[in-house]
């Protein structure tokens, strides 16, 4: 039952791609999840990106979908609203036990076996490959002698210490925390995403699952305190949030590490290709990683399955081919974001107003000086302008307060 070519150790959204296109490549698979509930628990927001589905070409089934978002709202320095209705920004939002989970069974039933409570603990190794792996399975010890491996395992990966190959440091991990929340009124059809002082580098989210209920949550960057009293306090102290939710109606707690490196390519050690979070494949400047870690975990898959039946495998190049305009284009936002919230010549005010020029593409690191004095001026009309200039799909107007976000929602 154990026995198998390509061994895929997780089953996230990247070990489900990489068993499916491992099996439909004709290689023996075995895809294994030290999980007792495969999906279970989340430690995500749930939200995916349209742009990124159509890419993968898989259909997200109606059953796991809650929420549907045709704009992303910015609310930059608690002051500045920027609607953005570009089809980049739309979403959907799904529950993920359900997501993963048939994923799974979508690479169950191109051929793969699958087994739950099957946690890789070590392995064995030659000339640089892994030449057998110890699993507990069900409480038993079981070993297998795979000819490839996919490393699927996640942020804090098993193989990635086991091939002595860690690709990014503590420093590239923004630290998640997050509420499913009952709303206490009716919610705008957008995910809402927060850039302030209070938050620094990182920032907050409002992910609808539907009228009444959402994901409230903060990626942080370098903020060491405990994450769930800091998300409780950001909530309660927000003048917007504030209006929507209280801690008070918690359907469930999610929390996470997200790696957020930049661009790693599609790393190989030995016989074992890493893939999802295990190789930092997000979209490094919000931490997006389902559906990248999907496509590349495909990828990575089907190069393992050419591995084990001898052939020359090509990984790292389809990737790029695939999935590097995105990856790149996160890594580069990515590093101009930090670049704002460390150096001293930005003044703390117009770091978050600044931060959502670059996330809406507005502006790039050679141009940011520039943005800096004109936002000086009158910050507003600056985007304003920007967005204007920029002839897309992005409206920018003032928060006075939240009552004003509240009433013109309903
Ligand atoms: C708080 C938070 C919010 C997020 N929100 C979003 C969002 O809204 N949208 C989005 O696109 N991305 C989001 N992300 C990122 C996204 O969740 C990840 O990028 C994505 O899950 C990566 O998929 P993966 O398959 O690589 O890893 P994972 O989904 O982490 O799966 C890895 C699997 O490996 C298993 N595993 C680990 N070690 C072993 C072992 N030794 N043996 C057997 N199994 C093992 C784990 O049990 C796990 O099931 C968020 C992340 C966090 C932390």
């Amino acid at each position: 039952m154990m026995d198998c070519d390509v061994l895929v150790v997780g089953a996230g959204p990247a070990g489900s791609g990489a068993a499916r296109a491992s099996a439909l490549t004709g290689a023996k698979t075995l895809m294994v999840d030290k999980k007792k509930e495969i999906g279970t628990p989340v430690q995500c927001g749930e939200v995916i990106g349209l742009e990124l589905v159509k890419r993968s070409g898989l259909r997200i089934p109606p059953q796991t979908i809650c929420a549907r978002q045709s704009f992303t709202r910015f609310v930059l320095g608690r002051e500045i609203i920027v609607d953005n209705a570009e089809p980049y920004w739309h979403s959907v939002t799904v529950e993920r036990k359900l997501f993963d989970k048939h994923l799974a069974l979508r690479a169950a039933l191109a051929g793969t076996a699958v087994q739950a409570d099957t946690k890789l603990l070590s392995a064995k190794m030659r000339d640089g490959a892994i030449t057998s792996c110890l699993l507990n399975h069900h409480g038993e010890e079981v070993e297998v002698e795979p000819k490839a491996v996919v490393a699927a395992d996640g942020v804090h990966s098993t193989l990635a210490k086991v091939m002595g190959a860690e690709f990014f440091s503590p420093q590239d991990v923004a630290r998640g925390v997050e509420f499913e929340l009952v709303a206490k009124k009716n919610l705008p059809g957008c995910m809402q995403i927060f850039i302030e002082e209070e938050i620094g580098l990182g920032y907050g989210w409002i992910i609808p699952k539907g009228r009444r209920r959402a994901n409230v949550g903060l990626g942080l960057v370098g903020v060491n305190a405990s994450r769930r009293s800091f998300l409780e306090d950001w909530i309660n102290g927000h003048p917007v949030v504030s209006q929507y939710f209280d801690v008070e109606k918690v359907l469930e707690v999610k929390m996470g590490d997200a790696p957020v490196p930049g661009f790693l390519g599609g790393p190989v050690k030995g016989n074992v290709l890493f893939c999802g979070d295990s190789a930092g494949q997000t979209l490094a400047f919000v931490g997006e990683g389902i559906m990248p870690s999907y496509i590349c975990g495909g990828l990575a898959g089907k190069h393992a399955a050419l591995m084990a039946q001898g052939e020359q495998q090509n990984y790292e190049e389809e990737l790029v081919d695939a999935m590097g305009d995105q990856l790149v284009m996160g890594a580069v936002l990515r590093d101009t974001l930090v670049e704002l919230w460390s150096s001293s010549v930005f003044d703390p005010k117009m770091r978050p107003l600044l931060s959502g020029a670059v996330m809406n593409e507005l502006i790039g690191p050679d141009d940011m000086m520039q943005a800096v004095s004109s936002l000086d001026a009158e910050p507003l009309k600056a985007f304003q302008a920007m967005a204007k200039g920029s002839g897309r799909a992005i409206k920018a107007r003032r928060c006075r307060n939240a009552l004003h976000i509240l009433r013109s929602d309903q």
